[in-house]
């Protein structure tokens, strides 16, 4: 257990907390970072991500100050667009129908460029997401939904990269190492009570910075603010983000913000276990429902597929599924579209049914009830406007007319076999609720003032992501003020 007095303790070790450590070093603070996951789990929920990160760029320039080694064959192949700061502040706006923090917001979207420029001079280095957020259509691939760049590796790449960044200079992690609680003298935090095996010591710092997760792993707390069922829900990342950041907080008087009672869930995959699996990563979920129909155990669609791009409807869909009869859904697409499926659908660790005539197919869906699905397959084909030409890069209009729950977009009709079916459960991500923090990433207490020493990043702050969230904001939330958090807590006396 270590014993040193650092000027600023981090807790976790996810890619908020990096970043919060990278920044509090920068202004020359020794940094301590403690991590409750063993080395072999550590990484949080950023190490099972994509490393895809949302943010603003105003054209191949800024393109290539992000990815120096696009190639020329690249940037001729590519139209990137632009995703520019009012279109973030636009879809911040939309998604959160409203309610997300304007200073949060502001901070988000205007920093976004220059913090991850910042983390790419620290080592991190991207690449284009092709394939995944562009399709090839007539030779040239288009961007489309604002989120362009991932890390190189993915989440694992992101938090070997990160750590590689923090321990070339010289900031301590300490693996399988849990805060219980924090020192706080009724005016100022003075450290944290941790836990590394059977020893617990008090470890003092001027500052500490909080980017320990929210509490998606915690099926108590789930039942608790998010409702029924989702106690069964599966956890998609780590299994040590337990709220155990909120709880110190709120302990010791810190105000609670956002929306409590949401979170962040996907479809995925139906018999996944209960918490993620590195080996397999974000591969258990499955996200190109857009090009096909979603049934539950009536046999019957429940909800618009193509209302919007996939990063702006994934993040809502795993409540829909949760609260289908049996807490299933399955997804159906037939060979027109196969060519489309994300590279997630070819995994072995997969619930998945297939047949060539429509009949034998709806028989071997299981749960489901096979006449319904019939009909509705028959009221589908009728209703897709097929006079529309279908483009899975822009937002086609090719929808369908006089259903119950139409599709907006992307609506193909179901007809050329073989079938394929794939069943989805919810996956949650991560919770919404959190913390009440100000510009400086201090965290507020119930007066709303700063409570002296307590800063705070990442999943636990609350206030930006309410209903829904647009993909990729949840590594940029946590840069961003991560990097505030380190240098608000790197400069506190
Ligand atoms: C499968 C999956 C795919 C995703 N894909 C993307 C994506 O492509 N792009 C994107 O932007 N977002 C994605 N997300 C969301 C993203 O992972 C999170 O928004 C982001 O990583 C959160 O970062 P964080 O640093 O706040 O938390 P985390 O990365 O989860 O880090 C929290 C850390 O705190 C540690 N911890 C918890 N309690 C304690 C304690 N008491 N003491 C010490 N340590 C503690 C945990 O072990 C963990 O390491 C994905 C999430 C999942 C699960």
């Amino acid at each position: 257990m270590p014993d040193n007095i650092a000027d600023v303790i981090v807790v976790g070790a996810g890619n908020a907390a990096f970043c919060a450590a990278l920044a509090a070093q920068e202004q020359g603070a020794n940094v301590l970072m403690l991590e409750a996951a063993p080395q072999e789990e550590s990484g949080g929920n950023s190490r099972f991500t994509a490393g895809a990160i949302r943010v603003v760029y105003d054209g191949i320039d800024d393109v290539k100050t992000l990815v120096p080694d696009l190639t020329a064959g690249e940037i001729e192949s590519t139209d990137f667009g632009t995703y520019k700061a009012a279109q973030f502040f636009d879809d911040m706006a939309r998604v959160t129908r409203h309610r997300a923090d304007p200073e949060l917001v502001e901070l988000l979207v205007r920093e976004s460029f220059a913090t991850l420029n910042w983390m790419r001079g620290k080592g991190v280095r991207l690449i284009p997401i092709y394939g995944r957020q562009a399709f090839k259509v007539d030779g040239k691939f288009k961007f489309w939904g604002g989120l362009t760049v991932e890390a190189v590796g993915g989440g694992p790449g992101l938090v070997a990269m990160l750590t590689d960044a923090a321990q070339k200079r010289g900031i301590a992690i300490h693996y399988g190492t849990r805060a219980l609680e924090l020192l706080y003298n009724g005016n100022r935090v003075e450290g944290v009570r941790a836990r590394k095996g059977d020893v617990v010591a008090d470890l003092r710092a001027k500052a500490v910075v909080l980017a320990c997760g929210g509490f998606e792993a915690n099926a108590e707390w789930r039942t608790r603010y998010l409702g029924p069922n989702w106690d069964l829900a599966k956890v998609r990342g780590s299994r040590f983000n337990t709220g155990d950041g909120i709880r110190m907080a709120l302990a010791i008087g810190a105000s609670a913000c956002g929306n409590w009672s949401g979170c962040h869930a996907v479809q995925w995959e139906m018999n996944a276990p209960e918490f993620g699996d590195l080996a397999v990563g974000d591969q258990f979920q499955k996200h190109s429902y857009p090009f096909g129909i979603l049934v539950n155990a009536s046999g019957r669609r429940f909800l618009d597929e193509g209302a919007d791009f996939r990063n702006y409807t994934y993040a809502k869909y795993g409540a829909t599924v949760l609260q289908q009869p049996g807490q299933f859904a399955w997804q159906i697409f037939d060979q027109k579209v196969k060519h489309l499926l994300r590279d997630e659908y070819k995994i072995r660790q997969i619930t998945k049914v297939t047949a060539s005539g429509i009949e034998d197919f709806a028989h071997k869906l299981e749960d489901v009830d096979a006449a319904e699905f019939l009909k509705t397959v028959r009221e589908w084909n009728k209703a897709v406007r097929a006079d529309v030409p279908f483009n899975p890069n822009v937002k086609d209009g090719r929808s369908t007319q006089g259903l119950a729950v139409n599709k907006s977009n992307w609506a193909n009709t179901l007809d050329a076999p073989p079938f394929e079916g794939y069943a989805v459960t919810c996956g949650i991500t991560f919770t919404f609720g959190g913390l009440r923090i100000d510009s400086d990433a201090a965290v507020l207490n119930t007066d709303y003032r700063p409570i002296r020493g307590l800063y705070a990043a990442g999943e636990l702050v609350g206030g930006l992501f309410y209903f829904n969230y647009p993909g990729g904001a949840g590594l940029m939330s946590g840069a961003v003020f991560g990097k505030i958090a380190g240098a608000s807590a790197g400069t506190h006396e």
